[in-house]
């Protein structure tokens, strides 16, 4: 019930404009996000790198309806590069993109133009890029655009949604030496006919493709809060012998810090998803959502005003 009100407060602009400019906001704000600009980006990136964490930046823009805002996003993560280069902060910096932002939807070969051209720039700063995976009307194109970018950047970032029934076939396809993978569960609401409904068909999908990512040539990137699904990470790690530095946790900034620390003390390389950007308020819905326990943050933002 909470779950869905914040995902429907997620797609509500008004109540958007409103809790963006409700002090109470800024607190939760900045448990979950960055800040706005590509300047706070880095700050956070430093601090999260000195508690010897890995960091992938990634920017929260508009929806992208015009080639032009397409470009404005390709030229953000080119200026958000050059200062991670100019703070020495690659290759523990990272960028994480959505070809959705790059015009996707309008024009394939664009947003495919504008990717490469940030992978060459990360290549040129020293570190990567990895391509987020959106709905499965996409997942054909965004694997498909992660081979080809890989012909010129090896080291370009795959993502698989262990929700989806395809992922098991797409996890032995990408599980080749070279290849980096992070494994997620899902973040979108898609059919039956291609995802499993249930959190225990989710679970059970995400180690099936844990497996396979684990036994394979390539490099995992787990990226999950649920504690169960990194207790049987760590198993297989034991199991299928690997080092700390042959596969990694990845989480998101702001959920279960503890957990971030504790793996990370461990020996662990962990990874931490850091958004920033002005579109702020959909993204932190969704956090929310998953986070019931900060149920009253909506109502004080709201009641504030
Ligand atoms: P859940 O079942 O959501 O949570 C399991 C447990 O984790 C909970 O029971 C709770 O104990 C704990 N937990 C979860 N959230 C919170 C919270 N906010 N506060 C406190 N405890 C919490 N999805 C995509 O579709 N595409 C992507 O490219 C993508 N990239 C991602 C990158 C990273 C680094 C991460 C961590 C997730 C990414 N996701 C992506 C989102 C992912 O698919 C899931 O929707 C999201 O991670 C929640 O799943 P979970 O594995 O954490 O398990």
């Amino acid at each position: 019930m909470l779950r869905s009100l914040f995902l429907a407060a997620a797609g509500s602009a008004r109540l958007g404009r409103l809790v963006e400019s409700a002090p109470v906001s800024r607190g939760i704000v900045q448990r979950f996000v960055a800040g706005h600009s590509a300047e706070e980006a880095v700050r956070v990136s430093r601090e999260l790198a000195d508690d010897g964490l890995a960091v992938s930046l990634d920017h929260l823009g508009a929806e992208t309806r015009t080639a032009e805002q397409a470009t404005a996003v390709r030229d953000e993560y080119l200026a958000v590069l050059g200062r991670l280069r100019d703070a020495g902060l690659t290759p523990a910096v990272e960028v994480s993109v959505k070809l959705s932002a790059l015009g996707q939807a309008i024009d394939e070969k664009l947003a495919y133009e504008h990717a490469h051209a940030i992978c060459a720039a990360a290549a040129e700063a020293g570190t990567t890029v990895t391509l987020d995976a959106e709905d499965h009307s996409t997942t054909d194109a965004t694997l498909e655009a992660v081979v080809e970018l890989r012909r010129d950047h090896p080291s370009t970032g795959a993502v698989l949604q262990a929700h989806l029934r395809r992922t098991e076939g797409d996890c032995r396809e990408l599980a080749t030496a070279g290849s980096r993978v992070r494994l997620c569960k899902g973040a979108y609401s898609e059919p039956e006919s291609v995802a499993f409904q249930s959190a225990l068909d989710v679970d059970k999908s995400f180690v099936r493709c844990l497996n396979i990512l684990m036994s394979g040539e390539g490099y995992p990137m787990v990226a999950t809060h649920d504690p169960r699904l990194i207790s049987i990470t760590e198993d297989r790690a034991r199991w299928f012998d690997r080092s700390t530095g042959e596969y990694e946790f990845q989480l998101l900034y702001g959920v279960r810090p503890e957990e971030q620390a504790r793996l990370a003390g461990g020996g662990h390389t962990v990874r931490i998803y850091l958004p920033y950007g002005d579109q702020w308020y959909g993204y932190l819905m969704r956090r929310l959502a998953a986070s019931p326990a900060h149920a009253g943050f909506v109502a004080r933002a709201v009641a504030s005003r």
